[in-house]
C-alpha cells in the first residue's frame, strides 16, 4: 500500500488504521515509491493497534526503457546503503519533476512544478506524475485526473520526461542488502513488453536474486494471475499479493480486497 510519503492519499498512520480497523486487514505492508520515509510512523501505529506490519518499498526501475516496479518486503528502513540509494532516486524524481514543469510551462501551463510539490506534501516526500495529474486537474486544465495522463503526462505525450531509474538487477541487489525479499510487482501491467520480453524480464529478475512475484495485485487484471502462477512454479518464485491501495479516489480494491493467492504456492509472507 502507498501513503502520502509517496503518492497515496492517507498519512502512514491513517492508512494503517484504515486497513486494520475499516477493512479488517491482519497483515499489511507499506510499499511507498522510492522512499521508506513513512515506515517508522506506520510501524509505530501498527504496533499500537496490534496489526502485523511489514516494512517495504516499491523501487522504480528501468528495463528495455520500460518502467518496472520492484517491491522490497521486509527491508531494514535504516540501512544506510539503501537510504543513500533512495536519496539518489528522490533527487532524480525532483530533477524529472522540474523538467515536466518546464515542458508544461512551454505549453502555456505555468507553475505546475510548484503546484505538484504542494500535492506531494512535506519535504522528504517523493514527487511523482500523479501529483502533476492532480495539479492539472485542480488547476482546471483537464476535466479528469486520467486525462492529465492521456493529454500531457503519459508516455509519448507532450510533457512526458523519460525516467532514468536504476536497472532491475540494481534494485534487487539493494533490496537484498537491506535484508528484504525482492518481489516483481504486477507483471500484468507491463503491457509494453511482448510475451517473450516479459519472460526475459522475469528471468533477469531471478538471475539477479529476485525471490518473489506478485501473483495477485489490485492493479493487475486477474486474468493475468495464471501466467504469474506458471512463472512462480517455473522459476521457484515465492508468491505475493497486494492491494496496491493508494486511497479511496483510485478505482482499485480496498486493502485486503484484491483476492486470494492460490493455496498451493509458497508465499513471501511465510518466509518473512
Ligand atoms: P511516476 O512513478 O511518478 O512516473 O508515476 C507513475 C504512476 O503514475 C503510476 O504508478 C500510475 O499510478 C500513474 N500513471 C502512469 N501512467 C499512467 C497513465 N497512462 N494513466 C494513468 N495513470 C498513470
Ligand atoms: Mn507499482
Amino acid at each position: 500500500m502507498h501513503s502520502s510519503a509517496s503518492d497515496g492519499e492517507m498519512s502512514p498512520s491513517e492508512l494503517v488504521r484504515f486497513a486494520a480497523q475499516e477493512c479488517g486487514v491482519q497483515v499489511l505492508a507499506l510499499t511507498d515509491h522510492d522512499t521508506v520515509g513513512g515506515i517508522d510512523e506506520a510501524a509505530r501505529e501498527a504496533q499500537r493497534i496490534g496489526v502485523k506490519f511489514i516494512s517495504g518499498i516499491e523501487m522504480s526501475s528501468s528495463w528495455e526503457s520500460v518502467s518496472i516496479h520492484v517491491v522490497g518486503l521486509g527491508v531494514d528502513p535504516h540501512c544506510t546503503l539503501f537510504l543513500d540509494a533512495m536519496k539518489r532516486l528522490c533527487r532524480l524524481r525532483d530533477e524529472r519533476a522540474r523538467e515536466i514543469g518546464d515542458k508544461l510551462a512551454a505549453l502555456g501551463i505555468p507553475d505546475m512544478y510548484e503546484q505538484a510539490l504542494r500535492f506531494a506534501g512535506s519535504e522528504g516526500n517523493i514527487i511523482g506524475r500523479p501529483h502533476f495529474a492532480q495539479a492539472l486537474f485542480e488547476g482546471g486544465y483537464v476535466p479528469t485526473v486520467q486525462l492529465a495522463f492521456d493529454r500531457y503526462l503519459g508516455r509519448g505525450k507532450p510533457a512526458y520526461v523519460i525516467s532514468e531509474w536504476g536497472t532491475v538487477p540494481e534494485s534487487v541487489h539493494l533490496i537484498e542488502k537491506a535484508g528484504g525479499i525482492a518481489v516483481l510487482a504486477h507483471p500484468g501491467r507491463y503491457f509494453r513488453l511482448n510475451e517473450s520480453s516479459l519472460e526475459d524480464l522475469v528471468r533477469t529478475f531471478v538471475e539477479a536474486g529476485g525471490r518473489g512475484i506478485e501473483v495477485v495485485s489490485g492493479s493487475q487484471p486477474s486474468a493475468f494471475e495464471e501466467r504469474c502462477v506458471t512463472w512462480a512454479r517455473k522459476y521457484n518464485l515465492l508468491a505475493s499479493t497486494g492491494s496496491d491501495f493508494h486511497g479511496l479516489h483510485a478505482h482499485r480494491p480496498r486493502p485486503g480486497e484484491q483476492g486470494r493467492l492460490p493455496e498451493h504456492l509458497p508465499t513471501v509472507l511465510e518466509v518473512l
